[in-house]
């Protein structure tokens, strides 16, 4: 990529419990304030590579065992969670993890809990979010789960948002979302990419969709990297489907 390279990803390799090998070998890179997909099947081992990037892999008993991942020129691999997301890489997990008893409201300011800002500035990034996703503001008192699943998807995001991330892990935002909402969520994506320069790595199942807002992408078959290239290159490719990514 012509931008300065944010996260670099090379050779890793990661393994469930000692002995599944989900990972064999990836690399992959993503610019400074850029949007890349990363595709494949299910079970292609997208969710471990985005794991183990954010440092969430040590949680389900993942251990990258070879390969390094930099972030800002700097190594990460091993730093936990928790400290990663100070340093601006935020990971919104699969299937939209958003606490349920909570009012939209309070899953916003969990979001800050680990930068501890002030109470004035904390309005503010929610006040923030909320001009992103206006449809959050609307349901600011109504309990997450009792929200739809795309404002619950929004919700996810918006809260990730609030520690002010410089690399959003995204995975699969799409699934089990009707179309018409996909599109509100992938416009909004695109627009704090352009707007405030957030880049993202977005794990998805849904390659047309993907490729139509990323700039590149990588497609992992069997825990390797399995062909890469910008979106209008792998767009153009009709085998895609049928190939890589299990579909007709
Ligand atoms: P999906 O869309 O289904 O999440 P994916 O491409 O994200 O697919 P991964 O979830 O990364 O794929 O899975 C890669 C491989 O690792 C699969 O073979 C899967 O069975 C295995 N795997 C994933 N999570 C675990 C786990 N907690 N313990 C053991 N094996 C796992």
């Amino acid at each position: 990529p012509a931008a300065r390279r944010l996260l670099e990803v090379s050779d890793i390799e990661v393994v469930y419990g000692g002995a599944i090998l989900a990972v064999a070998d990836v690399s992959l890179a993503v610019g400074e304030g850029e949007i890349v997909a990363l595709l494949g099947a299910n079970g292609a081992g997208k969710s471990t590579v985005l794991k183990a990037v954010s440092g969430l892999a040590a949680a389900d008993r993942a251990t990258v065992r070879r390969g390094h991942v930099r972030f800002d020129g700097q190594d990460i691999l091993g730093i936990a969670a928790n400290r990663l997301a100070k340093q601006g890489i935020v990971h919104v997990l699969e299937g939209r993890h958003v606490f349920a008893h909570l009012t939209v409201e309070e899953n916003l300011l969990s979001g800050a809990f680990l930068h501890r800002p002030t109470r004035k500035e904390l309005l503010r990034r929610v006040d923030d979010i909320y001009a992103w996703f206006p449809r959050l503001k609307d349901k600011r008192r109504t309990l997450a789960g009792l929200t739809s699943g795309g404002e619950q998807q929004m919700l996810a995001i918006g809260r990730a948002l609030l520690t002010q991330p410089r690399l959003v892990l995204l995975d699969e935002p799409s699934m089990g979302l009707a179309p018409r909402i996909v599109q509100e969520i992938f416009q909004i994506i695109v627009r704090l990419n352009r707007e405030k320069g957030v880049a993202f790595l977005l794990a998805e199942q849904n390659a047309a969709l993907s490729l139509a807002h990323a700039s590149r992408a990588y497609i992992l078959e069997s825990g390797r990297v399995a062909l890469a290239g910008t979106s209008a290159e792998l767009a153009t490719r009709d085998d895609l489907h049928h190939i890589y990514l299990g579909g007709p």
